[in-house]
């Protein structure tokens, strides 16, 4: 009986990324699929609100590690399986570990641990070596809708291609919060992002403590009575900052199943897998639609070297930082700037380095840079690093 697919099955080595509601899914899946040497990250331990619906986890296991108690769970359950959990952040592991693997699957609820496994699998990629393009399996859900994904690492989109089609509403421009707030969110976010910094210092928000989001509760509704804005809440509160995004056991059910088909297709060559993104839509009816999610032209992970950016010569360098903070498509959040002729033109961090480039902050674009100039952008959420190339109006 040794078939291609007892081969397959038996000499893939399959990493899941995320314990949570849809790892563990994913992880039973594969086991009860054939899957028999499964490994495991997730940073979290485990929660006594996670027990209603990641069912590997039990009453006992609250303050356990996720990856751990998932792995120990499954391997009792499903004799000959094995799972290696690791108790960690993925940003822990070289490219060396994730060369191991024939098959990565995402089951995530972070935009920033996706970026990063996303081009970090395209950054391996070694065109002579056909083992180094490692098939990424991308499942996600929020309430009732989710989607699933493969993605070929430089062939098919990656993840970073599609960062626009992200919810737009979790991302405020910065000049809406300070000046002209609309929304609830908007106080919220500016009680958060601005006011919490500049009163509190270098105290770090705590997005878990009740007192820490209580205060941001009183500024914001302060804020919201100055604008006529109403209906900002403590569950406002607490779901802007820790950004939370309902989780329904079914949904991750069906998303996870899908996750794990694809990752069977692949690993049997059995039957054409997913090209490349289904999208299900469970909360008006049931919905399901499936593309071909095109690569991004300028996708700074897969695309093309440098991305264009038009500046205006009589605006101020500080313009330049707001404007990439706005663009939807590379969610940055805290962009630091340099250029190979003028070295740091503004950083954020370290303090004596934000100060000395602060003045230029105030200075105009047709003194500061040059046309076709190419500057460098860092920021902690990008997982590499962006070239803007200088376009005067
Ligand atoms: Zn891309």
């Amino acid at each position: 009986m040794c078939s291609v697919k007892s081969f397959l099955l038996d000499q893939s080595k399959v990493l899941v990324i995320g314990a949570g509601g849809l790892g563990c899914e994913i992880i039973t899946n594969l086991a009860l699929s054939g899957f028999r040497d499964i490994h495991v990250i997730d940073m979290d331990t485990i929660d006594v609100s996670n027990l209603n619906r990641q069912f590997l986890f039990r009453e006992k296991d609250v303050g356990q590690p996720k990856a751990t108690t998932a792995a120990e769970f499954v391997m009792k359950r499903v004799p000959g399986v094995k799972v290696t959990p690791y108790f960690g952040k993925i940003q822990d592991k070289d490219e060396d570990y994730y060369m191991q693997f024939n098959l990565v699957i995402c089951g995530l609820d972070s935009v920033d641990a996706r970026r990063w496994i996303s081009a970090t699998l395209v950054n391996m990629v070694d065109p002579e070596n056909p083992e180094s393009l490692k098939p990424l399996i991308d499942g996600g859900t929020e309430g009732f809708k989710g989607q699933a994904r493969v993605i070929l690492p430089t062939i098919t989109s990656c993840y970073e291609c599609s960062l626009d089609m992200l919810n737009k509403q979790t991302v405020y421009p910065i000049c809406t919060i300070a000046n002209t707030p609309r929304l609830p969110e908007h106080c919220i976010e500016w009680a958060s992002v601005l006011e919490w910094p500049r009163l509190m210092g270098d105290k770090k928000l705590d997005k878990d403590d009740p007192d820490h989001i209580s205060w941001l509760l009183e500024r914001a509704q302060t804020r919201a009575k100055e604008h006529n804005i109403e209906g900002v809440t403590y569950s406002l509160t607490q779901g802007v900052v820790k950004n939370i995004i309902p989780a329904i056991a079914s949904t991750n059910a069906i998303i996870a199943a899908a996750c794990t088909q694809e990752a069977f297709k692949i690993a049997t060559t059995c039957n054409p897998f997913l090209n490349n993104y289904m999208m299900y839509t469970g909360n008006e009816g049931v919905y399901t639609y499936t593309f071909e999610h095109e690569k991004r032209e300028e996708c700074p992970v897969c695309g093309g070297e440098s991305r264009e950016f038009v500046v205006g010569k009589d605006w101020k360098f500080e313009r330049v930082l707001e404007m990439l903070r706005e663009i939807q498509d590379l969610q940055i959040k805290r962009p630091s700037l340099s250029s190979a002729r003028s070295g740091p033109l503004y950083y954020q961090a370290p303090p004596q380095l934000e100060e000395s480039t602060r003045p230029n902050l105030e200075r105009l674009c047709g003194e500061l840079l040059e046309e076709e100039e190419e500057l460098t952008v860092t920021d902690a959420s990008l997982p590499f690093t962006l070239t803007l190339r200088i376009k005067f109006e």
